[in-house]
């Protein structure tokens, strides 16, 4: 049982090849956690990808080698209600632009989607479990060698201890692909909000291909926020970074996507991991 000396330990599970890379290494006994702790965005906000391999694949896994895998909703302090990112974007009268759309000039404007729904939330679990500032919990973050350039340990509440123990043991992106086929699983899709701005030109691409609907919804998610910017005399704001609506950005039936070296991504390692 937890008491207030035993540390916390728990890895940041965001569902995608790391994170599973990571949940592999602890059930064959190469990394050191036994608790791992998904902030929910949201079943409408999660990519449903991503969700459905969470409970076909990852959650069956972590039960089978004694692993703790908690899926961790956001509820609301006042009305204890769950409250998803769609659901917070969308609702009658927001004015709420928690996500980071881009601007006019293709830069992401500020969010507070991490810190809201990942970071408060499971840092709210950590205190739960008895990490304090005094007894600071250990979270794990699942960045690779790849992208070393996240690895900000600046994103933490004061009851936190940041590690990247992936990054320690120089694995790369195409190790976490390795290590997942071998435990015999399939290796996830990318992780994020299937509406998230940081996506690349590429993935949007391949939304409008293979989940036209879910394309259709993201652009339909674009047009809400315009109308209200709208209302309210602002510029327009936009999922992709070339200044125009997502669906003249990434026309039906192209091949080619305007050339797009931009490292876009979340560069906190707490979504997309
Ligand atoms: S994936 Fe994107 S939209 Fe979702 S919480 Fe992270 S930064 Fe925000």
């Amino acid at each position: 049982m937890t008491t207030a000396t035993t540390p916390v330990k728990a890895f940041s599970f965001g569902g995608g090849w790391q994170s599973m890379a990571a949940l592999v290494m602890a059930a064959t006994g190469d990394l050191d956690y036994r608790t791992f702790l998904m902030a929910n965005v949201g079943d409408d906000s999660e990519h449903p990808g991503t969700l459905r391999y969470l409970r076909q694949y990852a959650m069956p896994y972590a039960e089978e080698h004694g692993i703790e895998l908690v899926v961790l909703d956001r509820v609301m302090k006042r009305t204890r209600m769950v409250r998803t990112l769609y659901q917070d974007l969308t609702r009658e009268g927001s004015r709420s632009l928690k996500i980071p759309v881009r601007m006019l000039n293709g830069a992401p404007g500020t969010r507070s989607c991490t810190v809201s729904f990942k970071i408060e939330v499971v840092g709210d679990e950590l205190k739960r479990r008895g990490a304090s500032k005094s007894n600071p919990a250990t979270v794990g973050i699942g960045i690779n060698l790849d992208e070393i350039g996240r690895a900000n340990k600046r994103r933490c509440e004061p009851h936190e201890e940041i590690e990247y123990p992936l990054l320690e043991r120089g694995i790369r992106r195409i190790d976490c692909a390795r290590i997942i086929r071998s435990a015999g699983l399939p290796v996830p899709p990318k992780s994020s909000c299937w509406f998230c701005p940081f996506h690349r030109p590429e993935t949007w691409h391949d939304m409008r291909r293979n989940e036209p609907d879910l394309f259709e919804k993201a652009c339909r998610l674009e047009d809400l926020l315009n109308r209200r910017r709208d209302e309210l005399g602002k510029d327009h704001v936009y999922l992709i970074r070339f200044a125009r609506p997502l669906r003249n950005a990434i026309p039906d039936g192209v091949d080619t996507l305007p050339f797009d070296d931009e490292d876009t991504g979340c560069d906190s390692g707490w979504c997309m991991t």
